[in-house]
Order: structure tokens, then sequence, then C-alpha cells
């Protein structure tokens, strides 16, 4: 048997994934997942120069107190809003689970296209919540209280801005008409995508080094944004700044 047919079998036999609670323990389990490597990193890095050498911002330093007030706000706003809001969704658009699991193929072309679709919405947004001043002091000031990115500060932003996210994370796959598990990669993916661009980190391995011709901006191209301000608003991909000419490279310049 395939093994996304396995996953899917195990699944939908899991009595929480019918639960109204399912979505934002999903969400929070996710996130943290994704922060955990990255705190990780930023307790060792004070103390290995092995780990401090890949610190795109050397200086910068993330301190209990910064995380925990992520955290708590993160909490805080899955608790009071996430919540609320997935359990609307889950009551008027009840979730149908089809008891074959999607090919891989087909899994891989719904993903990039949710994520290049995800990439062009949070784009036009972040720019013109930087554009409009009273957008940008009211909604999305909150997101550039340090000029240095980590992981744990990646949903550290106004309500608005996350519910506005999560908005364009659940329209995507319904637009494109994806399965329920595409759906739960795609969350997974752009979580994981999202933290990555927000860990401060730059490995050989991460991301926009592996794809080729400068596609992909990552943690290097999101960081010059917390740091220049004007540049680099798309989250993931960099051909809307080449469009826009808000591409911005190196730190330097
Ligand atoms: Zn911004
Ligand atoms: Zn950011």
């Amino acid at each position: 048997m395939l093994p996304l047919q396995i996953l899917w079998d195990w699944l939908i036999q899991q009595s929480l994934l019918r639960s109204p609670f399912f979505p934002v323990l999903f969400s929070l389990t996710v996130y943290l997942s994704c922060c955990f490597p990255y705190v990780c990193l930023d307790l060792l890095s004070s103390r290995l120069t092995q780990v401090h050498r890949f610190k795109i911002q050397p200086q910068s330093k993330v301190t209990w107190t910064m995380a925990y007030s992520c955290l708590r706000k993160i909490v805080h706003n899955h608790v009071c809003f996430i919540f609320p809001a997935s359990l609307v969704h889950w009551y008027f658009r009840p979730v149908f689970y089809p008891p074959l699991a999607p090919e891989m193929l087909s899994v891989v072309k719904d993903i990039l296209a949710c994520l290049l679709l995800f990439d062009m919405q949070y784009f036009l947004w972040h720019l013109l919540h930087h554009k409009v001043s009273w957008l940008y002091n009211v909604f999305h000031k909150e997101h550039h209280f340090y000029t240095a990115a980590f992981s744990m500060m990646t949903e550290d932003t106004s309500i608005w801005e996350m519910l506005s996210l999560s908005f364009f994370t659940t329209l995507n796959p319904a637009l494109l008409g994806c399965h329920p598990l595409t759906e739960m990669l795609f969350y997974v993916t752009n979580m994981y995508l999202s933290v990555e661009a927000h860990s401060g980190y730059e490995f050989p391995w991460s991301p926009h080094r592996l794809v080729p011709f400068g596609l992909y901006g990552g943690a290097r191209h999101h960081d010059l944004h917390h740091l220049k301000f004007r540049v680099n608003y798309a989250p993931y991909f960099t051909h809307w700044d080449r469009l826009f000419g808000t591409l911005k490279k190196h730190f330097f310049l």
C-alpha cells in the first residue's frame, strides 16, 4: 500500500480529527514543533561558535523574556480568536474525509500552487500595510517590534494579521479543491517555511540555498525586511519583489 494511503487510513481513524478542538491544537502543535529546533539553536548559539557562525545578524541575541512574551501572545491569540473562528468554520462547513488518499504527484503540485497563491496574497497584503501608514500603525507594526528575526516571533502579530494569514491559508486549498490530507500537508509546509524565514539562521541546506536562480528568498530575504523595513515584502519567493523593484539581497547595500 502507498505511504500516503497508510498515513490517511491511520488519520481518519483518529476521533480527534473530527473534534472542534483539532484545528487549534493542530495549529499550535505544528507551530511549536517548527520553532523548537530554532529555539534550541538560539540557546546554543551564545556558547557554540559552530552554531553562532550561521546567524544572519550575529550581534542579535534571543532572550528567554523575548521568546516567552511571544509564546504568551500566540497562545492567547489561538485561544481567544483562532479557536472561536475555527469553531464557526467547523460548525458551518464540516469537512468530508474521502476514503482514498491523494496521489503523491497531485499533493506536490497542489502544495506548490497553494504556496504560490499564498505568496502573492501575502505580498499584496504586506505591501499595502507598509504603504498606508494607518494600516501599518494599527495592524502590522506589532510584527516589527524586533529588527532581527527569531523563530518564536513568526506569529507575534496583531490579531488582524494573524486572522488574515489564517484566512489565506484556509482559502487556497478550498479554491483549488485540495484533498483534506493535502490541505494538512500544505499547512505544515507553509508553517515550516514561515518559521524558517524568521529563524535568523542561514545554513548550507536552507531552502533559499537549495532553490536555484535566486527564485526563493527565505530567511536572509525576510531578515532583511525586518532590518531595512521597506524591502522584501514577499514571504517566500522573490518574483513579486523583483517585479515591484522592492527586492534587496545584501545587508550592506
Ligand atoms: Zn512588514
Ligand atoms: Zn516577519
